[in-house]
């Protein structure tokens, strides 16, 4: 029974995966300048790159429910190359996801500093530097992350369509979804030995 609710689960996430990238494909340009501003400042890898961790614009990649299991279908690469933290479905049933840190760095990061799956890339990477939280009325709000030296570039109509898809996933997150993402905020786990790749 429960391994009939977390197939079927999957495959709808799995489907909604499909409709985003899909949708993506009439996503305004961002207008970032990534390539000319950046160094992947946003991506959660440092060894290959001048700055210090705290120069990291976002030093943790939290994927949705069963996105890392989509990102391993599409690309191909091992469980265990995230991190892998419990989530609470509901209170008898818990999954696992994944996340991209500094202890974990991020794969698919190129020797370019070019995202290698960016037809595929999680939705957490797609969003920045919008960053979406829930508010204390558990209502989804926005900021913007620091560090990234694009800001300025931002494309309203591109900002206008990642408030819109993520407002449609809202309401399919569970609660411990979110107490994660806002944990992995701070999160500090990886050491110092971690820091390169
Ligand atoms: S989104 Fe910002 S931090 Fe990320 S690569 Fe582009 S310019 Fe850099
Ligand atoms: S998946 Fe791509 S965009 Fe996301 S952190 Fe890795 S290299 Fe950067």
């Amino acid at each position: 029974m429960t391994e009939d609710f977390i197939v079927r689960l999957k495959q709808e996430w799995f489907q909604r995966f499909d409709e985003i990238l899909d949708n993506s494909r009439t996503i305004p340009l961002s207008g970032l300048k990534c390539l000319e501003l950046c160094e992947a400042r946003c991506c959660p890898r440092v060894g290959m790159r001048s700055m210090q961790a705290d120069q990291i614009a976002s030093p943790v990649v939290v994927l949705l429910p069963f996105e890392m299991e989509y990102l391993i279908e599409k690309t191909g690469v091992s469980r265990e190359l995230f991190r892998r933290w419990p989530l609470a479905l509901t209170p008898e049933i818990a999954i696992e996801i994944g996340m991209l840190d500094l202890g974990r760095p991020c794969p698919f990061l190129t020797e370019k500093l070019q995202c290698s799956i960016h037809e595929h890339n999680p939705l957490d990477c797609r969003t920045f530097p919008l960053l979406p939280y829930q508010n204390h009325r558990e209502e989804l709000e926005w900021e913007l992350g620091a560090n990234c030296p694009s800001l300025n570039f931002l494309n309203p109509n591109f900002v206008t369509v990642v408030k819109r898809v993520w407002q449609d996933i809202y309401q399919r997150l569970p609660q411990s979804w979110w107490d994660i993402y806002a944990f992995a905020d701070h999160w500090t786990g990886w050491t110092e030995t971690h820091h390169a790749d």
